[in-house]
């Protein structure tokens, strides 16, 4: 019997769920339930009532936002060192000092960070709906982390003011990302529409076509007349455009756009989770309780 065909039975077995981020390896995104960004995943969890345990194929944030969103459910993170290197960057002590200074300014938070952050935040917001969630806010001056990026994507869009905190928090592997690269292959491919994710720098959304999170540029490419893509987000995604649009051609826009956090979920690592049922994460309850609030603030929006 292959890995995938062992992980196949052991999750029918125990009634698991397996749900894979974007970025994550092919051949993890093909054993999973479903393939998506954090929260659309988070909220497929909640909905898939027979489902008793989540193996969540990504890294720490996700996995907490899912067992703050499913406690009833045992949630499996098959690598625990895979952590968000984004995540770690805003600290609780930080987002007291930025409130202590802007008292009256809400805090944002990106879901692209840990539970301890979310639970001292008005409203988290994915990169999918951080216009929503800004426009949404009663406010002109709103503190906003850990991404500066997104922070300054959003504030073009709205034209509120964001206070970065902490100043400046950034994703390393969409940092990759430069303009010249884009153009190079824009050069060469010249009916090629650009789609980068909000997490590039304000330059390279400059030279984009699209500016989306990861759900959105899959239905931009299935909706777009374009047959040639070049994308500025994380190499996984590429799996994903080819299976859902195999008459499509996808280019990474710099071929070395991959997070090592998201690929230490291999097939090992996830059946040993699952059939020994370890790396539960867990969130304290005072914290989940804060976190929960502050999540479904962003879904009432
Ligand atoms: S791609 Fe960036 S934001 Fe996403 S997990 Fe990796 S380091 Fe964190």
């Amino acid at each position: 019997m292959s890995l995938t065909e062992k992980i196949l039975s052991l999750k029918k077995e125990k009634k698991a769920l397996i749900l894979a981020h974007n970025y994550q390896r092919a051949e993890i995104q093909d054993v999973a339930d479903y393939v998506g960004d954090s929260i659309e995943l988070s909220r497929k969890a909640a909905q898939e009532k027979d489902a008793e345990m989540i193996v969540f194929a990504a890294v720490d944030f996700m996995a907490e936002s899912a067992a703050i969103l499913n406690p009833a459910k045992k949630v499996l993170l098959p690598c625990l060192g895979a952590r968000c290197p984004m995540a770690q960057m805003v600290t609780a002590d930080e987002i007291k000092r930025a409130k202590s200074k802007y008292p009256n300014a809400p805090v944002v938070m990106y879901v692209n960070t840990l539970a301890s952050s979310k639970a001292l935040c008005d409203v988290c917001c994915t990169s999918a709906n951080v216009v929503e969630v800004i426009e949404s806010l009663d406010a002109e001056t709103i503190l906003f982390g850990p991404d500066r990026n997104l922070a300054q994507y959003a504030a073009e869009k709205t034209g509120k003011t964001l206070i970065p905190v902490p100043e400046f928090g950034f994703c390393p592997t969409h940092l990759l990302f430069q303009p010249e690269d884009a153009t190079v292959l824009k050069m060469q491919h010249p009916d090629a529409t650009i789609m980068v994710h909000p997490e590039c720098s304000g330059e390279m959304r400059k030279v984009a076509d699209y500016v989306g999170s990861t759900s959105k540029m899959c239905r931009f490419a299935k909706e777009s007349n374009a047959k040639t893509f070049i994308v500025g987000t994380e190499e996984g995604i590429l799996h994903r455009l080819r299976k859902e649009n195999p008459d499509k051609n996808f280019l990474l826009a710099y071929p070395d756009a991959v997070c090592p956090n998201m690929k230490l979920t291999t097939l090992d690592r996830l059946y040993i989770a699952l059939k020994e049922e370890k790396n539960v994460v867990k969130v304290p309850e005072n914290v989940a309780e804060k976190a929960r609030a502050s999540l479904e603030r962003m879904f009432e929006v």
